[in-house]
C-alpha cells in the first residue's frame, strides 16, 4: 500500500514516486477526476483552449509521468490557456518557462489556501514537459528519494 503523507496531500507509489491526490484551482475547485485514471491513479482534469476550440485534458497525477488523455493534439509548442473546468477561469500564472516565447507555468494548488508553497506548476506550451514545483513538493520528493 502507498504510504500517506501529511493530510493525505500525496502518496508514494511502490517505486517511490509521488502521486498528487488533491489538486485545486485558485478558487479551490477540485481538479482530481477519479473516473478518468492515468497510470492507474485518478487524473488531474483541466480545460484547455487554443483560442479557437476548448477541450478537456486529463494529465497524470504521478510525478514525472507525462501521460495524458485528450481528444485532439495541438501542434508542439502551441501556447494554450489552461482553465479550471468548474469556474472556467485561467489558472494563476507563476513564472515564465523558457521553452518557447510567451510560455508560462500555471499553478495547480495542492491545498485550498492558494499558497505557492503547496503547488505544482505546469507549462502552458503543448508538449513542454517541464514543470515547476512549490517548496512543499520538493520536501515531499526529497523524502521520497530517501525512502526509495
Ligand atoms: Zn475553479
Ligand atoms: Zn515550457
Amino acid at each position: 500500500m502507498p504510504e500517506a503523507f501529511d493530510d493525505n496531500q500525496s502518496v508514494l507509489t511502490e517505486d517511490g514516486k509521488v502521486v498528487v491526490t488533491q489538486a485545486f484551482c485558485h478558487n479551490a475547485h477540485d481538479l482530481i477526476n477519479k473516473d478518468v485514471k492515468i497510470s492507474g491513479y485518478p487524473s488531474i482534469n483541466l480545460l484547455v483552449s487554443d483560442g479557437k476550440t476548448e477541450q478537456m485534458v486529463y494529465i497524470s497525477a504521478v510525478q514525472g509521468d507525462q501521460a495524458k488523455k485528450f481528444d485532439k493534439a495541438y501542434p508542439d509548442n502551441t501556447l494554450l490557456s489552461i482553465l479550471c473546468p468548474v469556474c472556467k477561469e485561467e489558472l494563476d500564472n507563476i513564472a515564465p518557462c523558457d521553452c518557447t516565447k510567451g510560455s508560462k507555468f500555471v499553478a495547480i494548488y495542492l491545498n485550498k489556501k492558494r499558497s505557492f508553497s503547496g503547488c505544482v506548476g505546469i507549462c502552458n506550451s503543448w508538449n513542454c514537459y517541464r514543470s515547476f514545483m512549490g517548496s512543499a513538493w520538493r520536501i515531499i520528493s526529497r523524502l521520497a528519494d530517501k525512502i526509495s
